[in-house]
């Protein structure tokens, strides 16, 4: 055990395995699962990176879909395009066969470019600019997501004809990053909606449902996909068959807390499938964004500052200040609500609890405070501190520039 990475860390274990599918014919077995460690350092060196930085594995993106479409091949893939925006990792995963999900012209116009086909594309946002479904709809975008009638009545009016599909309410139950309240609706007014939508001239077309992002639990998707089918069968009586199942993302990514691997949940889903749609299903989406990417990416910071509050002896708490914060990429760490695995570069030996926090002038950009992660005695202003399993939910986040600091650049290697 290397006391030097702070809580468990997967790396060492990717390291072996591989190892020991070197020299396999089958060429997806050897992707690997973690960021490729010399690759990294090789980048890092040869374009004298300065920190803040992200950089991501696309060879591990590839595998993370790869793993995804091999352990639920029913379910056509939808990258959340939101997770990680980096116009290389949606080429990537066009090259791979991907379709997408966005949520606003800009994210359209991204992944056009990256050559994907508008009849690949599914605007799962809830909530849009009549203006921009409009714009979608001109650029061949022809399935919607809605959670209201006033959504469905913009969707009638700007994307005609088009497949929509309602999103229900469902218990985001064992999420770290919940994606509940905000988002669905019930199953009485899915029905209605539903209903009204063919009225409207839209093809109703299926149902979907997001059981909340970081998802620990397996059980989470049975419990929606039981309301979704029950859905289905209201409507079969309405004369309304619906084609199309959308699970959502949720699938985890690897931080501080262990998660069971791709290949449980796949089976959980499938099983759960199975269970509430019998051997005859229905098209089946899944929208993975931080599964797909999250794991890809290692961000390096700097140490700017370790302090103390007091000459009280008592007051062992050093404060951690790095160059990166809430506002630079990590508003995951709202709440502690994810909690990356930090290495710090170069330094061994005793550790000490610490209280970490950003480099802008905002006493809420704390990064862990309850959470008492524990870095060397040895640390010093100016040593780095790797964070893992950044590659989803950061760069997209940063701040344009608060406090004068740039946005997190993203490096595709
Ligand atoms: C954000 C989002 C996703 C991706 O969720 P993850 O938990 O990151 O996999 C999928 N679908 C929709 C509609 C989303 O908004």
């Amino acid at each position: 055990m290397n006391t030097n990475i702070v809580a468990t860390s997967p790396i060492k274990k990717a390291s072996r395995v591989a190892k020991k599918t070197k020299g396999t014919q089958n060429p997806s077995k050897q992707l690997p699962k973690f960021p490729n460690k010399e690759k990294i350092e090789k980048f890092i060196a040869e374009n004298q990176l300065k920190t803040p930085y992200l950089i991501v594995d696309l060879d591990v993106v590839e595998n993370n879909y790869r793993a995804l479409r091999r352990t639920l091949p029913m379910a056509t893939v939808f990258y959340a395009v939101k997770a990680n925006p980096a116009p290389e990792v949606v080429q990537r995963l066009v090259t791979l066969g991907s379709s997408f999900d966005v949520a606003s012209p800009a994210e359209v116009e991204l992944v056009l470019n990256a050559g994907a086909n508008p009849e690949n594309i599914s605007f799962g946002n809830t909530i849009k600019k009549e203006d921009d479904i409009k714009w979608a709809y001109d650029y061949g975008v022809r399935m919607y997501a809605f959670d209201s009638e006033a959504e469905l009545m913009k969707l009638a009016r700007s994307a005609p004809g088009s497949k929509v599909f309602c999103r229900l309410l469902v218990s985001c139950e064992g999420a770290d990053w919940p994606l509940s309240r905000k988002f669905g609706c019930e199953v009485d007014m899915a029905r209605d909606l539903l209903i009204k939508a063919k009225d409207l001239g839209l093809e109703p077309y299926g149902v979907s449902f997001h059981v909340g992002s970081q998802q620990t639990r397996l059980d989470q998707w049975d419990n929606a996909l039981a309301q979704a089918s029950a859905l289905f069968r209201e409507l079969k009586v309405a004369g309304i068959d619906l084609q199309m199942v959308n699970l959502g993302g949720g699938l985890p990514a690897h931080y501080t807390d262990s998660v069971s691997p791709v290949g449980s949940y796949s089976s959980a889903i499938a099983k759960a499938l199975t269970k509430h749609f019998g051997n005859k299903l229905p098209n089946i989406i899944t929208e993975p964004g931080r599964s797909l990417v999250g794991d890809s990416g290692v961000l390096d910071a700097e140490v700017v500052l370790v302090s103390k509050k007091s000459y009280n002896e008592a007051d062992e708490v050093r404060w951690v200040y790095l160059d990166i914060g809430k506002f630079g990429g990590l508003a995951e760490t709202l709440d502690e609500a994810i909690k990356y695995r930090l290495e710090p570069l170069g330094r061994k030996g005793a550790t000490a609890p610490v209280i970490l926090a950003g480099p802008s002038c905002d006493s809420m950009d704390i990064l862990y405070e309850k959470f008492k992660y524990q870095l060397p005695l040895s640390l010093q202003v100016g040593d780095k501190i790797r964070i893992h399993a950044t590659g989803a939910y950061t760069a997209s986040y940063a701040s344009v520039g608060f406090n004068g600091f740039a946005p997190l650049p993203t490096y595709c290697i």
